[in-house]
């Protein structure tokens, strides 16, 4: 039987890292407690840009993480979602929010 304690520990630890990230910056994008000058300010609009992505591709892990942790207390958590097999444990090792099996991921990608 996989352990599920495990899992729920490093989940519990990305969730908070991750909502650590988004704060962190969204308050840079948001410039608290900066003055920026004009040759500072095409510089900061670039940084904008790429703190925004991260920031929804950090959003987006937030919500698989938060799944992840749903699963687990339904008692999915290591069954693929597609197919309904196992998912081995060092992938989960690897991706704790994953959902799928290594299979049904690429099957995914690659559509
Ligand atoms: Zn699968």
């Amino acid at each position: 039987m996989p352990d599920t304690a495990h899992f729920k520990a490093r989940l519990l630890q990305l969730k908070q890292a991750h909502s650590a990230r988004i704060k962190a910056i969204d308050q840079d994008i948001r410039h608290e407690g900066m003055t920026a000058d004009w040759s500072e300010q095409a510089t900061e609009r670039e940084n904008d840009e790429v703190l925004e992505s991260l920031g929804v591709t950090t959003e987006q892990e937030l919500a698989q993480i938060n799944l992840a942790l749903k699963r687990i207390e339904s008692g999915e958590y290591f069954f693929c979602d597609e197919c309904g097999e196992e998912i081995p444990e060092a992938r989960l090792e690897l991706l704790p929010f994953s959902t799928l099996c290594v299979r049904c991921a690429e099957k995914l990608e690659h559509n």
